[in-house]
């Protein structure tokens, strides 16, 4: 079937040192929120990759040691053998789907804060930790290094144990003591570690050199390794020290994983790199320098792309880990000429917002992603339907649209009925703003899919009452009206709202993406929503050549956008374009023709003329036809329920899981639904030897995981 499609290049095998790769789709190494603390979804999350037809299948990092202890964020760990059992776990489960295991071992030196462990922070030079929590790392003694290496090769010999097929030396995103020591800015030594660019690479050569004689007859041993900081002549350069690298220990690994640091500039959002594809210019050069095999990523969607990849010679896999995320059965959708159901990835970070909050991962564009082993839920697959024949979706956002998808799916007659000309809701309007075109992709995988359907009808143009909705006759209704920003100011701030003269011009979000043009003069946004869409509207007022006034109660422009590693890029853009921002005040009054800040800490007050002010502040639910259907006399009704933004408002990846949620558990026990979410993975308390039952103190506190709680 693979030679039929012209993608059949993608699908040889590959040689990696002593292992083989079934096929050129390679997983890199991912955060996710789950890790040492849910081992049982993650492993259930990678084993999806690994059905979905990719041939590696890797960890995220995983903590060789108790000094690279990265709590509160839920990463690996495999600091002794008491880890092999869940990490076990995940070798089985992605070997039992035909793929390879990789595990990313990682030392994060002063990346790794110790809050569990108390331990020591380590790194090349003396040096202040990243956070502004006030504690330092100190340089590492000769002892301190001989340790490291013996601990990293401790460690690959149990991820050898474990199952693990290849195994990594990380050495990137700014994040791994390897990279400490290599960069000048994290290195100021003056010993064999320090100075030329040979002895800074000498640990990374020294760790290769041991993991391979530790492992190396059974296992790959692979660098990742970012071959260009993104600062220019401040940083390490791709055609430079990047290059030299490469050179210098080019046939030393089995695998070269090329990227570029830090994490921020190797994750960018489509909002900021709208170009798939946008590390090729930095890494194409490896492949000239080594014959080892080498991966590469860069929001690697389309399958052309990944062709000419490896035709140019520039990859021989193809890495992915948000493709990965959106569509874990992109290789097989790939393989079986299916192109038109791979939902791509729109860069939105949201996945990456799991693990900055150290919450198991979530996907826009893939709402089962996580819920692998808590809900059960598969990406392609979905239960047929019970008793009930048909099903009406009122509102085709995001949250109907995934609804109405889902139901189709399970077989149902669905019928969706949306009251604008277009479908897709917030999504097509909000991609419509300024950088977030790709976003559009969320709607059109799901309208495609619904179109190919014969048991679909979609109406546009369609607003339905509740006497339409009785008079369709359809007994099983979804309501996914949406929501709409408020006008009055109330939010966060302001739970009572604002008050506001009469004369002022008061715009909301809606009116932007409706293409209302604010009046001449300037626009005071006042932002207490503190998400994405201030910063994008700030950002597309003064590209329209607006004056704008940005004021927000926030420190920072779009809080919400660190999450997403956006924020920096965020705050710049609003200031090469000129708005002037205005942190740490909150709106208190909007006069005729200026609006009232006031501090938050002092309240000293500040007047910004203006001649209109846009308020993102809050959004109001469009509960209206729910409410009028839940009051119908003689319940007509077999089901009624209200999804998406109507129910809470959110981001969107909220709405399409809401939507999905609501047609998997459609005619399911009431009872069962409710036990899901209990699904957990608790800790279970070991009593130690010579210990009763009941005894109070565990003198060995480890614990394992069990499941099915
Ligand atoms: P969500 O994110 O929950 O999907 P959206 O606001 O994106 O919500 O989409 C809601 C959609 O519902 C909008 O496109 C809106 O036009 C539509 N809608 C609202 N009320 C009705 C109604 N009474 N009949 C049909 N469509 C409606
Ligand atoms: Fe892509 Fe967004 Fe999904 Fe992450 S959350 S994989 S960036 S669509």
């Amino acid at each position: 079937m693979s030679g039929a499609n012209g993608y059949s290049i993608l699908f040889e095998p590959v040689r990696i040192g002593p292992v083989t790769a079934r096929n050129r789709f390679y997983q890199v190494p991912h955060c996710n929120g789950l890790g040492h603390l849910r081992p049982q979804a993650e492993a259930a999350m990678r084993a999806m990759k690994a059905e979905g037809g990719w041939a590696v299948v890797s960890t995220q990092e995983t903590e060789i040691h108790p000094t690279s202890d990265l709590s509160p964020y839920a990463e690996n760990r495999i600091w002794d053998e008491r880890d092999l059992p869940a990490l076990r776990l995940m070798t089985e489960g992605v070997h039992e789907k035909g793929a390879l295991a990789a595990i990313q071992l990682a030392h994060n030196g002063h990346h790794a804060q110790n809050h569990l462990t108390r331990a020591p922070v380590l790194a090349p030079s003396d040096m202040s930790l990243e956070t502004p929590y006030p504690k330092q790392a100190r340089a590492m003694d000769k002892s301190d290094i001989r340790e490291f290496r013996k601990w990293h090769r401790d460690a690959a010999l149990r991820a050898r144990d474990a199952g693990f097929d290849i195994i990594y030396v990380y050495a990137g995103h700014h994040m791994t003591l390897p990279q400490h020591f290599l960069l000048p800015q994290f290195n100021d030594r003056s010993d064999e570690y320090g100075g030329s660019l040979e002895n800074r690479a000498r640990l990374m050569r020294e760790l290769l050199e041991e993991t391979k004689e530790a492992v190396g007859d059974t296992c790959a041993v692979a660098l990742r390794f970012a071959v260009d900081e993104m600062m220019g002549g401040d940083g390490m350069q791709a055609h430079e020290e990047g290059r030299a690298v490469v050179e210098m220990l080019s046939e030393l690994p089995d695998l070269w994983d090329v990227n570029v640091a830090d994490w921020s500039n190797d994750s960018q959002t489509t909002r900021f790199q709208p170009q798939d594809g946008f590390q090729t210019d930095y890494i194409k050069f490896v492949k000239q320098v080594t014959s080892k095999p080498v991966v590469a990523v860069g929001r690697l969607n389309s399958p052309d792309l990944m062709v000419s990849m490896v035709r140019k010679r520039i990859v021989d896999f193809i890495g992915a880990a948000r493709p990965s995320i959106a569509d874990p059965f992109l290789p097989k959708k790939i393989e079986e000429g299916r192109i038109d159901e791979i939902r791509e990835c729109i860069g939105c970070n949201i996945c990456v917002s799991s693990d900055t909050l150290g919450i198991p991962i979530r996907c826009t564009q893939n709402p089962t992603m996580g819920e692998e082993w808590r809900r059960k839920w598969h990406p392609e697959i979905i239960a047929p339907k019970g008793r009930e024949e048909a099903a009406l979706v009122v509102g085709a956002g995001p949250a109907g649209l995934e609804c109405a998808m889902q139901l189709a799916r399970r077989g149902y007659e669905v019928t969706l009925a949306e009251a604008s000309p277009e479908l897709g809701g917030r999504v097509p309007r909000e991609a419509s703003l300024l950088g977030l075109s790709a976003w559009k992709r969320v709607s059109d995988h799901r309208v495609y899919d619904l179109q190919q359907r014969g048991n679909v009808q979609m109406f546009t143009d369609s607003r339905l009452s509740a006497s339409d909705v009785v008079e369709l006759g359809i007994p099983n209704v979804f309501v996914a009206t949406g929501s709409h920003w408020r006008r009055d100011g109330r939010g966060r701030t302001a739970k009572r709202g604002v008050e506001i003269a009469a004369g002022m011009t008061v715009l909301t979000p809606d009116d932007i993406m409706d293409g209302t043009v604010p009046p001449q003069g300037p626009v005071l946004i006042y932002d207490d929503d503190q998400g994405y869409i201030g910063g994008v509207l700030a950002e597309q007022l003064a590209e329209a050549g607006h004056e704008v006034i940005f004021a927000t109660p926030a420190a920072v422009v779009s809080p919400f956008t660190e999450l997403t590693l956006e924020q920096s890029r965020v705050q710049r853009s609003l200031i090469e374009r000129g708005v002037r921002i205005v942190p740490l005040h909150r709106l208190a009054r909007v006069g005729a023709e200026h609006g009232e800040l006031s501090c938050v800490y002092s309240d000293k007050p500040q007047r910004v003329d203006c001649a209109s002010v846009l308020m993102v502040t809050e959004r109001q639910r469009n509960t209206s036809l729910f409410e009028d259907l839940r009051q119908l006399p003689d319940a007509p009704l077999r089901t009624l329920e209200l999804i998406g933004d109507a129910a809470n408002p959110g981001l969107i990846a909220d709405a399409v899981y809401a939507g999905h949620m609501a047609a998997r558990n459609f005619e399911r026990d009431p009872a069962e639904v409710a036990q899901d979410i209990y699904r957990r993975e608790i800790i279970s308390l070991e009593t130690a030897p010579g210990q009763g039952r009941g005894a109070r103190y565990n003198t060995r506190p480890e614990f394992e995981h069990v499941g099915n709680n």
